[in-house]
């Protein structure tokens, strides 16, 4: 039987689809948006992805080119009208790049559409008691500003069902997860990055139609036997899996991830129980692994990587960034010399366009990386 993948294009089959059973699709660029709020007040969300610009000559009219370039694609195919087919954004202040599309998205893309929903959710940057009560009362005000644009209440017990599905594709994700940093892996790290995408971009109930039907076949798959290496990757935001394909042509396996398009989607769960508000909070905010935070996430992230080095027998850490995202640059910094002086773990730590202009030279550096740390 021919083995299954999801691609990650799958929205461009969903999209009539989607939009027959939503009312409304939602967009938003950073992993901090609490999705259940949204498809609890039947809004369908979806991560932009700004792989599809050719350019940014559109964007760079009305920012610096000295802003994220995933940020500047993903406007750009707003400007294009490409995007036209939501009817809302919600932007948090992840970062200042991302936080910036709010103001552009309503001064330049949907200025003359009325009925286009801006929410832009204030997320604090430290954890503690009045930052978590800071973040419920956010979402309480989140919530209203949902229902009056969708015109109804949004009931406890929706949010609650909301997160139990998510629960659902979460775990699923995790399983594909394990199967790709087994051993001997039964599924490749650009199938996992693949479905992992494809969670942010299709009807959830789609994915977990998908996702289940790849986790069955990929079960009964013959094991890969041999890779020359075992690698984890991190940094800045990859919305394609296309990466990938460098490792794979060098025959390594990147058997675990810290990206916000991968593993940290699905590394963990939201409480089932309780006041799902807070729930949401303390998955979204008080867990949040971004080095946006600016208390103890450094040393959370750091003391996770080396556990997974350990856990799953890895070579090395491969930590990526693209151009002008400062704070993976500073946090991939800090990682890169804690890593190598106190754990003494390979590290390899390469700047990147967002675009693949500079595969050519990304592959010499990463083939050097791989030959130094070969089994
Ligand atoms: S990649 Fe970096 S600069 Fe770009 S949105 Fe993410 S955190 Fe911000």
């Amino acid at each position: 039987m021919e083995s299954l993948v999801i691609k990650e294009d799958l929205m461009t089959n969903y999209l009539e689809e989607a939009k027959q059973k939503y009312k409304h699709l939602f967009g938003y660029v950073c992993t901090s948006v609490p999705l259940e709020l949204l498809d609890a007040a039947g809004i369908m969300p979806i991560r932009l992805r700004g792989i599809e610009a050719l350019d940014t000559s559109l964007a760079d009219s009305v920012v610096s080119k000295y802003n994220c370039p995933y940020i500047r694609c993903v406007l750009n195919i707003a400007l294009e009208g490409k995007f036209d087919y939501l009817s809302g954004l919600v932007v948090t202040n992840n970062c200042d790049h991302a936080r910036r599309q709010y103001d552009i998205w309503s001064y330049k893309v949907v200025k003359d559409r009325k009925d286009f929903f801006l929410g832009y959710i204030s997320t604090p940057h430290k954890v503690s008691d009045h930052a978590k009560k800071w973040m419920r009362d956010e979402y309480e005000l989140f919530k209203k500003k949902l229902e009056e644009f969708v015109g109804h209440k949004i009931t406890e017990e929706q949010i609650k069902a909301s997160i139990k599905k998510f629960n659902a594709a979460r775990s699923i994700l995790w399983k594909l997860q394990e199967l790709r940093s087994e051993e001997k892996p039964r599924l490749t790290a650009k199938e996992f990055y693949s479905a992992s995408i494809a969670y942010t971009q299709i009807p959830i109930e789609k994915f977990l139609e998908h996702a289940s039907d790849l986790l069955e076949s990929a079960q009964t798959r013959k094991p890969i036997e041999k890779y020359r290496s075992r690698l984890m990757l991190a940094g800045s935001v990859i919305d394609s899996s296309q990466f990938f394909d460098i490792f794979e042509e060098y025959n390594s396996n990147v058997a675990m991830d810290e990206l916000c398009f991968g593993v940290r989607t699905c590394d963990r769960l939201i409480d089932e129980t309780g006041d799902p508000l807070k729930a949401l909070s303390k998955f979204y905010f008080e867990e949040c692994k971004c080095p946006k935070m600016m208390d103890d996430t450094f040393q959370r992230r750091l003391v996770d990587i080396k556990q997974n080095v350990e856990k799953y027998k890895l070579d090395g850490v491969v930590l990526q960034r693209i151009e002008f995202c400062d704070l993976h640059g500073i946090a991939n910094a800090m990682l890169k010399h804690k890593l190598e002086e106190d754990y003494k773990i390979p590290v390899l730590s390469i700047d990147k366009e967002y675009l693949s202009g500079d595969i050519a030279r990304l592959k010499t550096r990463i083939e050097a990386f791989l030959e130094r740390i070969e089994r």
